[in-house]
């Protein structure tokens, strides 16, 4: 798997009773086989939709053990699929739908109650697909071997998709809709960072490995793979750490991902700026090195980095915990920014602003000049006191 802390199988608990399939009350597996996408791959329109017709070939569903299990599957065959598949999507909803503070409906469209989880669809390639009603995943690299469905980064995005819509609509037509569905690739990825971070596998080991210091380029390449495979190219990570909408505005109109990065640059740099923020307020580090490390010149990172392991090799466990409520407090205000977005519409500026907002709301604007640095940096404007 891409995500560091993730290479070995992580054992989900999940609340509530499952049934067959694996299923509960608001989402099911189905292990279609010779499944036809629901969307055709290169254009994303819709060629038929769910519920996939039991009548049609497909394997399983899959029965629980006799303590209303499914940790007895063994990595590598359909069974574990169908099971991580399952597990991921139910948590990267639970972990939102704390944070929005309510249930979200999975499902919009007339007849039918459930969301629809298909765990491998040979046909539709390197990618994976969200849509009205359904989730469903193909392969990294065309690979078997690489399913996407048993990649929390991959499932939490494609979750993420709904999510969004959920919380601020379907895409307007017309002049909005490419910076709407732009902004919606980063709000997805953001949704998976989130996620990933709610296991310690993960921050003990993006903590382990920078050694204290984050960096929106380290936090990145947690999720970095799926993201680029999904955009059909490589996109340099050096180049995307400090892209401008100046950078960027060849791309507008034709290139979702690409136009993206700066708005998706930005949050990465304030989850970072509020987790040293919290660095602080625990005693972790003082106010000096903080704010060497926000206005830290490339030459000075050496340096910086490593007074950091100096002060983490004293108490990983801190560090831990302040990287955890940094997301905490991220989460919450992204969250409301989301709902606000309902009513202002979706522009990077208009939620950026939104963030801005949010954060005086409910953190009485602790986060406020991070907020406007980070997003000043990438030349996307925030207003504060309008909505
Ligand atoms: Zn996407």
């Amino acid at each position: 798997m891409a995500v560091r802390g993730f290479e070995m199988p992580r054992l989900a608990r999940i609340s509530g009773a499952l049934g067959p399939g694996p299923s509960d009350r608001r989402m099911y597996v189905v292990d279609a086989l010779g499944k036809d996408p629901y969307r055709d791959p290169e254009t994303a329109d819709y060629i038929w939709y769910p519920p996939y017709p039991l009548t049609k070939p497909h394997h399983g569903p899959l029965q629980p053990d006799a303590n209303g299990q499914f940790d007895h599957l063994e990595p590598g065959t359909r069974e574990f699929s169908a099971a991580a598949a399952f597990a991921a999507v139910h948590c990267a909803f639970a972990v939102w739908e704390h944070y929005i503070g309510r249930r979200l409906r999975l499902v919009t469209r007339r007849g039918q109650r459930r969301l629809e989880i298909v765990p491998r669809v040979t046909k539709i390639g390197d990618g994976a697909w969200s849509g009205e009603g359904f989730v469903e995943f193909g392969f990294a690299n065309n690979n078997q071997r690489q399913p996407y469905c048993e990649n929390i980064d991959a499932v939490a995005h494609e979750c993420g998709h709904i999510i969004l819509k959920r919380l601020i609509g379907p895409a307007p037509k017309g002049r909005y809709q490419f910076e709407r569905k732009s902004h919606d690739e980063a709000g997805a990825d953001i949704v998976s960072l989130v996620c990933i971070l709610h296991f310690d596998s993960v921050v003990n080991a993006v903590l382990a490995q920078t050694r204290g210091k984050l960096y929106s380029i380290n936090i990145l390449s947690q999720i970095g793979e799926y993201r680029r495979g999904h955009s059909g190219r490589r996109t340099t990570r050096k180049l995307f750490h400090d892209k401008t909408m100046a950078a960027v505005a060849r791309a507008r109109g034709h290139d979702k991902y690409v136009f993206a990065q700066p708005f998706l640059g930005a949050a990465f740099d304030i989850l970072v700026e509020m987790y040293e923020d919290h660095l602080v307020q625990r005693g972790l580090i003082d106010t000096d090195l903080a704010r060497r490390s926000t206005h830290a010149s490339a030459k000075a990172h050496p340096r910086i980095r490593r007074e950091f392991a100096a002060r983490f090799k004293l108490n990983p466990d801190g560090f831990a915990d302040s990287l955890r409520d940094a997301t905490r407090d991220f989460a919450y205000m992204l969250a409301l920014a989301w709902r606000k977005s309902r009513s202002t519409g979706v522009t990077f500026s208009r939620v950026a602003s939104n963030i801005a907002a949010a954060d005086a709301r409910l953190n009485r604007g602790r986060y406020g000049a991070i907020i406007r640095r980070a997003f000043g940096k990438r030349r996307i404007a925030v207003r504060v006191g309008r909505s």
